[in-house]
């Protein structure tokens, strides 16, 4: 995936720090993981900005402006797919099962809650009850009901890849087994949709292999952050999981899933010094992990917002370390649309892709 012509890194990255003020159909307001955004073509490359009324970024007439003057650059919110307006034989909507990301991705936490959501232990970027609470998804998405809405979803709207992750369970596999048995289901209705998985390092690393002979073709494994002290603030439960286990897994990915098809988030603006950030970065691209950078945003309902009141970090900071990253990357031959499946191939959450990566 190149950028699009004219949006360079640092405005990518103060877009991504500041938002836009625009009205965007395809968005949602709460979930797994640090997002909470409007899905938008910017000029012509699926992208996902904070909405922010009062931004200095407008749009006007499909075209982007800042402080009332036009940048150059089309915008095109992303049209509400027809899949939503459907419901499955058991009642649901499809809506409520998964969401369209960017223009072609399809994207659905299979478990929606967490064994780590309590008050001490979660992590306080992350809002994945929050929308179970607010009555728009459902706790469990069963295996069948994914195929019926990935089905539809290809069809009616064109998705080309699926995103699944999962909140962690109690069980050896942190909810590995559940992904899988949700990717043989959509791929028996979908034959040959690219599936990316993500979850936590499975204490049973077998639970790895079993996502790949199920058919995915990529995994995402989240640290968030390589920094023992952020990990602790940030992610008390899920910090508590030791950096061991993580390269294990991510190890025995590159393994099963291959260079580059293995991808872990790296947030910044968590605290976390940036050098340390871009050496943590290299080191994950030396083991074939792709380091899919994005800055931390705030959200109402995670604790970092109600409880902590963290604002953004600098968009000078974002710029920064996402180029440096990219650096590293091209370096290296990442590309993240190399990756057949998954945020990565996606890009619309990172300014990666802005620079070149
Ligand atoms: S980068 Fe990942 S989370 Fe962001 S829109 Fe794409 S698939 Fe969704």
């Amino acid at each position: 995936m190149s950028a699009p012509t004219g949006l360079s890194p640092a405005l990518r990255s103060d877009l991504a720090v500041c938002g836009v003020a625009v009205d965007a159909p395809v968005r949602r307001r709460a979930g797994a993981g640090p997002s909470d955004d409007g899905h938008v073509l910017l000029g012509g490359i699926g992208t996902a900005l904070p909405i922010v009324a009062t931004s200095k970024y407008s749009v006007r007439e499909g075209r982007l402006l800042l402080d009332g003057a036009d940048l150059g650059m089309d915008v095109e919110p992303i049209a509400r797919p027809a899949f939503y307006d459907l419901t499955t034989v058991d009642g649901i909507p499809y809506e409520q099962l998964a969401r369209l990301h960017g223009s072609n991705v399809l994207a659905t936490t299979v478990v929606q809650t967490c064994i780590r959501y309590d008050e001490e232990q979660r992590c306080r970027f992350c809002a994945i009850e929050e929308s179970l609470r607010l009555g728009s998804t459902t706790a469990v998405k069963t295996p069948a009901q994914l195929a019926e809405v990935a089905e539809a979803a290809v069809r009616l709207d064109g998705v080309t890849q699926m995103v699944m992750t999962t909140g962690t369970s109690f069980g050896r596999d942190r909810g590995a087994r559940h992904l899988a048995r949700c990717v043989r289901a959509v791929l028996e209705a979908v034959p040959g949709l690219p599936i990316q998985v993500q979850c936590e390092p499975p204490a049973d690393l077998a639970a790895l292999a079993e996502l790949r002979d199920a058919g995915a073709v990529s995994i995402g494994i989240h640290v968030e952050s390589l920094d023992a002290e952020v990990r602790r603030r940030w992610m008390p439960g899920k910090g508590s999981v030791p950096m061991a286990e993580y390269r294990a897994a991510w190890r025995e990915a590159v393994r099963l899933f291959g260079r580059n098809q293995v991808s872990t988030y790296l947030i910044i603006g968590l605290g976390e010094d940036p050098d340390e950030l871009v050496a943590g970065a290299a080191e994950l691209i030396e083991m074939g992990v792709y380091p899919f950078v994005v800055p931390f945003r705030p959200i109402a309902g995670t604790l970092a917002v109600d409880v902590d009141g963290v604002r953004p970090p600098s968009a000078a900071v974002v710029a920064d370390v996402t180029e440096r990253v990219a650096r590293l990357l091209r370096r290296a031959g990442m590309q993240g649309s190399d990756q057949r499946a998954g945020c990565a191939a996606c890009g619309a959450c990172s300014a990666l892709n802005a620079a070149g990566a």
